[in-house]
């Protein structure tokens, strides 16, 4: 039954960061991505992971898990979860490159039912989604560069974690009084300086605090999520569905991402499960080129939160999918994740 199988095709690339991005724990100009592309019954679909060296993942460990993926014998294109309960097995971690391939079996899945994958996986059609904007750790004069060139987004995502956490946010404030999404990366060690600072940053504007003590502070957190005056959202603490199980105990909400959840499947598992437990809902994303952010919007309509601008911030961006105008990813009503003429431009990249 060879005609009816899935053909597996890969590239590695390297994605150019317009400037240094940096965070509490790193600094880096480049990501590293490994694009794959199935082929099902005449239909092609897209993935890419995305792979931050500080989660453990590469070009190597990428291809490595592709070549032990033999997927000869599954034929319903419409059951990704069993295929991907299969890919999950393969190996423990690998979940970018996981997502990668649930990206592409759904990117089939909606194209060979002639729909975008919003409506294969059943949630509703919406025309815009407002996306927040990342402004990375840096000095002041840079940071009102970037708080500046980013005048269309309607909310900002700010990095602290830094040693100067109320200078970065007086220099923001000095120029924009937009609301904020606040992101530690687990840079506050302390739970009593924690505190102090949310409550200083309570008064300011801000919507919600992302991942502010180290994952395995747990008690710490915990004390913390009691008293805050604003919404804690995991993000590195919360990875995939079984960390949900007693995410509530630390935070009010949850940042899912599909190179984290090993895709769309589980991502969206992930976000009814939140809802049932009465958790906020956030999807973010990696430094990303229009694939992986095209295949998150799908499910950007059910989150309380968006922060899908990880292709935004790369001069090498080798697809066309969802775009950002004004602060807001627009629907394409393309079938499959939505990717404008991905055939043409996956002959155009050059593996690296
Ligand atoms: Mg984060």
């Amino acid at each position: 039954m060879s005609y009816m199988a899935y053909k597996l095709e890969y590239k590695t690339y390297v994605l150019q960061h317009k400037h240094v991005f940096r965070i509490s724990r790193a600094a880096r100009t480049t990501t590293p991505v490994v694009l794959i592309r199935l082929k099902f019954n005449g239909v092609y679909g897209y993935g890419e992971a995305s792979m931050p060296p500080l989660y453990g993942e590469s070009h190597d460990t990428a291809i490595r898990f592709l070549q032990k993926v033999n997927l000869d014998d599954f034929n319903d294109p419409f059951d990704i979860d069993f295929i991907m309960q299969y890919i999950d097995k393969i190996d423990k971690g690998n979940t970018s490159i996981k997502a990668a391939i649930d990206m592409a079996l759904n990117d089939i899945a909606a194209k060979l039912k002639n729909i975008p994958v919003y409506s294969y996986l059943k949630l509703p059609k919406v025309d815009t989604v407002i996306t927040s904007k990342t402004i990375g750790i840096d000095n002041p004069e840079v940071i009102k560069k970037r708080v500046k060139a980013a005048n269309e987004f309607k909310i900002l995502k700010i990095k602290l974690g830094s040693n100067d956490d109320k200078l970065i946010i007086n220099t923001v404030r000095k120029i924009t009084d937009k609301p904020l999404y606040i992101d530690a990366n687990q840079g506050w060690k302390n739970k009593n300086i924690a505190l102090e600072m949310i409550k200083w940053l309570a008064d300011k504007n801000v919507y919600l605090i992302e991942q502010p003590m180290p994952v395995d502070f747990l008690s710490e957190l915990a004390w913390l999520k009691q008293r805050s005056p604003l919404p804690i959202i995991g993000d590195e603490g919360v990875q995939r569905l079984k960390d949900l199980e007693n995410a509530e105990q630390f935070y009010h909400g949850i940042n899912i991402k599909l190179v984290k959840s090993t895709g769309l499947t589980e991502g969206l598992k992930m976000l009814k499960l939140a809802k049932d437990k009465g958790l906020k809902t956030m999807i973010g994303c990696m430094a990303e080129t229009s694939c992986s952010i095209s295949a998150a919007f799908h499910l950007a309509s059910q989150c309380d939160y968006v922060d899908l601008d990880g292709n935004l911030g790369i001069i090498n961006n080798p697809y066309s999918g969802i775009k950002t105008k004004g602060g807001l990813l627009l629907n394409n009503e393309i079938n499959g994740i939505g990717l404008i003429n991905p055939e043409k431009e996956w002959q155009l990249i050059n593996t690296y």
